[in-house]
Parts: C-alpha cells; sequence; structure tokens
C-alpha cells in the first residue's frame, strides 16, 4: 500500500502519475524502449518536453514573452546562476530576507553584486511573520529584488506578491501550482521540481524575455539563460526523465481542473490542519496567521520527549516524514498537491488520538 508521505522533499507524487509512468516504463507507447532511453533529440522525445512546456504555460497562464527553461543543478544553482545573469549591467540587487532559503540565496549573490538585504522577519503577538512592505528600505535603482515566496523550512509564506518598481525575481520552489499567480507581475519565477512539481533533478525557470541580455559574458553556456532558451534548454542533455514525469503530472493536474481547482483542496488541507492545531492545547504551530504556508505545516508538541513516540507512531500508521528540517527541530507536514484531502485528514485523527493518550 502507499502510505501518506508529508516529506518536504522529494515529496509525494500522484498515485496516478506512478502508476502511468510504470505502464509506460519498459515500452514507452509502443516504441520499444524506456523514455529513459531514448535521445533527447529525437522527435518522440521533443514532443514529450513541448508538451509539457505547453502545459505548464497553460496551467500558469504564462504570457508569451517569458520563456520557460528546464534546467539541472537545483533552485540552488539558481541561487547563483540569477545574479550571474541579471547583474551584468547593473551590479545591484534587492535581496528579502525572511528565513534559510532566502539567506542562501543572498549569501550566493552576495559574492557576484552589491546585494542591498532586507530583513523582514519580525513577530506578532509572539508569533513569525512578515513585515509589512511599508517598512522595508527598497533600494531606487536595483537589477532586480528577490525574495522566496515559502520559506519551506519554517512554513512562513508572503501573504501576496511584493509591489516593487524593479523586476521581481521569486523563489517558488516551494509554492509553485499551489494556488493561482499573476506570472505578469515578475521578472523571473524559479522552482526546483522535486517540491511540487516532479522528481528532483529538474529546475523550472520562467523568465521574462527583456532580462536575457543582462548576463556577465564570462559565465558557463549551460548558465546562460539565453543560451538556454535559444537551445530549447537543451544546451546539454537534459533531466530527460524528470521533465517527462513533471510532464504527467501537469497532465494530472489539468484533469483536476488546474491550479484554481487544486488551490482550493490545497486550502481545505491547510484550514483542516491549522484549524485543528489552534484548538489544540498540545500542538502549537509558530507562525502568524497571515503568513502561514498552505503547503508546509510546521508544529511542535506540548512535551519535546514525545518527538519520538510521535514519529514512531506514525510511522505504523503509514504517515511518513512528519520530522522537522534538521535545522529547526520539531515536526513538519508537508501537504503540497499530491497529499490528498484524506492524508491530512488521517494526520489529524492520529494527532488527535495521541495527543489524548499523551496529554
Ligand atoms: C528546497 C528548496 C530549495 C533548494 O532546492 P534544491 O533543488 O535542493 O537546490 C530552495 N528554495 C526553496 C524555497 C526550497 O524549498
Amino acid at each position: 500500500m502507499r502510505a501518506y508521505n508529508f516529506c518536504a522533499g522529494p515529496a509525494a507524487l500522484p498515485t496516478a502519475v506512478l502508476e502511468k509512468a510504470q505502464t509506460e516504463l519498459l515500452d514507452w507507447q509502443g516504441k520499444g524502449l524506456s523514455i529513459m532511453e531514448m535521445s533527447h533529440r529525437s522527435k518522440d522525445y521533443v514532443a514529450v518536453a513541448e508538451k509539457a512546456e505547453a502545459d505548464l504555460r497553460k496551467l500558469m497562464n504564462i504570457p508569451q514573452n517569458y520563456k520557460v527553461l528546464f534546467l539541472q543543478g537545483g533552485a540552488s544553482l539558481q541561487f547563483s546562476a540569477i545574479p550571474l545573469n541579471l547583474l551584468g549591467k547593473n551590479p545591484k540587487a534587492d535581496y528579502i530576507h525572511t528565513g534559510i532559503w532566502s539567506e542562501k540565496a543572498l549569501k550566493e549573490a552576495q559574492r557576484y553584486g552589491e546585494i542591498n538585504v532586507i530583513e523582514a522577519g519580525t513577530t506578532l503577538n509572539g508569533k513569525l511573520a512578515i513585515k509589512d512592505q511599508r517598512e522595508w528600505n527598497l533600494s531606487p535603482d536595483v537589477a532586480y529584488v528577490h525574495y522566496a515566496d515559502n520559506e519551506t523550512i519554517g512554513g512562513l509564506q508572503f501573504a501576496g506578491i511584493p509591489e516593487v518598481d524593479a523586476p521581481l525575481v521569486s523563489d517558488l520552489s516551494s509554492s509553485i501550482l499551489s494556488a493561482p499567480i499573476d506570472v505578469s507581475k515578475f521578472g523571473l519565477i524559479y522552482a526546483g521540481a522535486q517540491k511540487n512539481i516532479g522528481p528532483a533533478g529538474l529546475t523550472i525557470v520562467i523568465v521574462r524575455d527583456d532580462l536575457l541580455d543582462q548576463a556577465r559574458s564570462d559565465i558557463p553556456s549551460i548558465l546562460q539563460y539565453s543560451a538556454q532558451a535559444k537551445n530549447d534548454s537543451m544546451v546539454n542533455t537534459p533531466a530527460t526523465y524528470s521533465w517527462y514525469l513533471s510532464g504527467l503530472v501537469f497532465e494530472w493536474l489539468l484533469e483536476q481542473g488546474g491550479v484554481d481547482a487544486i488551490h482550493k483542496i490545497n486550502l481545505e488541507k491547510a484550514n483542516l490542519l491549522y484549524g485543528y492545531i489552534d484548538a489544540s492545547d498540545f500542538y502549537n504551530n509558530p507562525i502568524a496567521e497571515a503568513n502561514r504556508s498552505i503547503m508546509n505545516v510546521p508544529f511542535t508538541l506540548a512535551d519535546e520527549a514525545l518527538e519520538k513516540l510521535f514519529l514512531k507512531e506514525a510511522e505504523e500508521q503509514h504517515l511518513l516524514n512528519l520530522a522537522g528540517h534538521r535545522s529547526v527541530g520539531g515536526m513538519r507536514a508537508s501537504i503540497y498537491n499530491a497529499v490528498p484531502l484524506e492524508g491530512v485528514q488521517a494526520l489529524v485523527n492520529f494527532m488527535d488520538d495521541f495527543a489524548k493518550r499523551n496529554a
């Protein structure tokens, strides 16, 4: 049986997608070979790759003046690729700091440019929150403003899209496709696939055309957005299987009714879990309501000494990967698109039972 998997990443994939991949694994559409064994330049593979891009464009309503790139190196390589591609003419950028991932991004960027760090974390009635944008000290003349929409480790998410004059660059690794967004508000969006898209090994970059000529000239061609755009993300061999499987996830999402439909379910899941935690004296979530992530829900138990037992019993109930990130401890339930409402219901039932037995 398949357990409910609350892993933060690599994360749960829709069972229907894995089943489809399984039926096609040895013999893709009667061609006598696996998609993994095909040339990335073959007509068949190129059609798979193009279909995945077209479906992602449909799901996110991506305007024509944006390129969609299917790259490798994870979101972490983009921490370097972004400044290398965007600070070639103007070396200045603003970075909004809200947690561990935005910090990693700005640390890499500091090697390549003049980075103005905006400390946007704060507390509201003892809960972690993101400062109102009017309290940020944005610079007047930067090449871009970077932020991480959803801090996967802390479970802290922006309540909306910041309004800035410079091109907005967002790390959407753990929130892409979880809710509708207006892509035209961004200069660049990037996301590692292994949270809410597909398997590890693939990174999606969505970049506005006019930003393709801002790169330094001394960077590897693999990292150049313009070169990747010109070569349909095939400057070298792409992560063909991850790309194919992500394409199956996009098809699955379209079948579910698209991003609006999955967002409704995501809200239902998040409300169920946060609602239960808030009503309980046994569990606690440290984030102010407006900035709670709908994808990653960290929580603590009344008694830290019960954590091991909690995880062990959860696993026995087929509720997997609930330990918080190693840097912060506690618990974390990642409830990405592929985690069904029934999974969250099962989690809440278990949490309630555990609390009653251990309070
Ligand atoms: C997981 C994650 C990353 C790192 O992704 P890799 O693909 O492992 O490099 C970066 N940013 C956010 C917000 C993440 O959740």
